[in-house]
């Protein structure tokens, strides 16, 4: 059986909610390290995903068994983390604000260069 692995942006930590686990409980949609708390209508969609996913495993599974083919098996792992996004977002003010500076030091200093050369 899967589990889940949630992370918490809020104190940069995860916990596991297992197939065993009181998944309509508060104890599962809390973070135990911080006490920060998913809604509820949201975590029914992440129970709902879960049950879908878990059984779309078992299905691959009678597959295997009724087959004797390849025993394949899902994982879903998220690519969103909001420390890349935020270090994105932090790049792109960092290039505005040069940019600002550069042109607050430089005022006279043309927007454009016009070649001249002919
Ligand atoms: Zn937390």
């Amino acid at each position: 059986m899967g589990m889940l692995r949630i992370h918490c942006d809020y104190c940069g930590q995860a916990w596991e909610v297992y197939h065993r686990d009181e998944w309509n409980g508060d104890s599962a949609r809390t973070c135990p390290h911080c006490f920060s708390e998913i809604d509820p209508a949201t975590w029914e969609k992440v129970v709902a995903a879960f049950a879908e996913m878990s059984d779309a495993n078992i299905e691959l599974a009678k597959d295997h068994a009724q087959t004797h083919g390849a025993l394949f098996w899902v994982d879903y792992l998220e690519d969103y983390t909001f420390q890349d996004r935020q270090a994105e977002t932090l790049t792109d003010i960092q290039n505005s604000l040069e940019d600002l500076r550069q042109l607050i030091q430089a005022p006279e200093a043309p927007m454009f260069v016009y070649d001249r050369a002919e």
